[in-house]
């Protein structure tokens, strides 16, 4: 077979076995190859470690679109400054990703706006990163799906859709009180994962009595907790709500420019301290 024939197979093989970063890498690792005098172990190095990168990145993009995370966020963009009250080293214990080694559970318990789910959706991204399975949904969409697939007939194959994932987040539980039926679901769901998938829970509720009437039903919450906190490292989040921080820092600099412009609030031409003053918080 000559060279020309030869390379025509090579490159039919590639699009056989769909080695698509390998052909399109081909010509110039060739040139390469020649050039450099590489050896042939050297040259399929380079070749499969093209193909190797690309597998990964459209494996970690599909890990992510599977995931449903509701916002780019990265534990590197969390500031832990503005959150003295929590436990920086476990999180940064539980950024080790060594919880879902252990199919362990994480409870973030806190007021609105402190960054639970923030910080549920930055170990949700390093976990896909990483390579586990992940999937992240609210409490209440979990139960109404579950209520959809119990009337559709769904109701096995949704249970396992949910035991799927090596990390489920469940955020916003207790915003709502769930009716039983959708307590039942939830249940299962942890019922089911327990020693073999984590889950990390979100939560406005304080751990305890205040579960009951999420539940509606003190039994319910204690089976549900005792499922929950078996395994499980509990991240308690106190103080202020950093979006209303972030609200009233920008009232606040609206403000002292106000203050500094003084002169411009008096000008005649109305319309230019509309503007002057529009100017800080654009
Ligand atoms: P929660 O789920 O506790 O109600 P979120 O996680 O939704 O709060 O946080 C509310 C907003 O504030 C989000 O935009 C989030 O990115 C931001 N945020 C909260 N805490 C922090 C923090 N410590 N560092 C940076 N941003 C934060
Ligand atoms: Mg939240």
């Amino acid at each position: 077979m000559n060279q020309h024939s030869l390379y025509q197979e090579v490159r039919s093989h590639l699009a056989y076995l769909r080695l698509g970063a390998i052909a399109e890498a081909l010509p110039q690792e060739l040139e390469r190859a020649q050039k450099e005098k590489l050896s042939p172990t050297a040259f399929l190095h380079a070749l499969l470690s093209t193909e190797v990168r690309t597998t990964e990145e459209r494996r970690l993009a599909g890990r992510l679109r599977f995931a449903s995370l509701p916002a780019p966020w990265r534990l590197e963009d969390f500031d832990f400054d503005a959150q003295p009250s929590l436990d920086r080293k476990l999180v940064e214990d539980l950024a080790s990703l060594r919880f879902i080694h252990e199919a362990a559970n994480v409870l973030l318990v806190g007021p609105p706006g402190v960054g639970k789910t923030m910080l549920a959706v930055c170990l949700a991204r390093r976990a896909a990163e990483a390579g586990y399975r992940v999937y992240f949904t609210t409490a209440a969409d979990l139960a109404a799906r579950c209520h959809k697939a119990a009337i559709e007939g769904r109701w096995a194959t949704t249970m396992r859709f949910y035991a799927g994932p090596q990390l489920l987040v469940i955020d916003e539980l207790g915003y709502l009180p769930l009716a039983s039926e959708a307590a039942a679901s939830l249940f299962q769901v942890v019922t089911q994962r327990a020693l073999k998938g984590s889950i990390v829970l979100t939560t406005n509720r304080g751990i305890g009595p205040a579960w009951a009437e999420i539940f509606q039903d003190p039994m319910v919450a204690a089976a549900m907790l005792d499922r929950l906190l078996h395994r499980a490292a509990v991240l308690q989040i106190e103080g202020d709500s950093y979006r209303m921080r972030a609200h009233r820092a920008r009232i606040e600099a609206m403000r002292q420019s106000l203050v500094t412009r003084t002169p411009d609030v008096f000008r005649t031409d109305a319309s230019g301290v509309g503007k002057e003053a529009a100017a800080p918080t654009s």
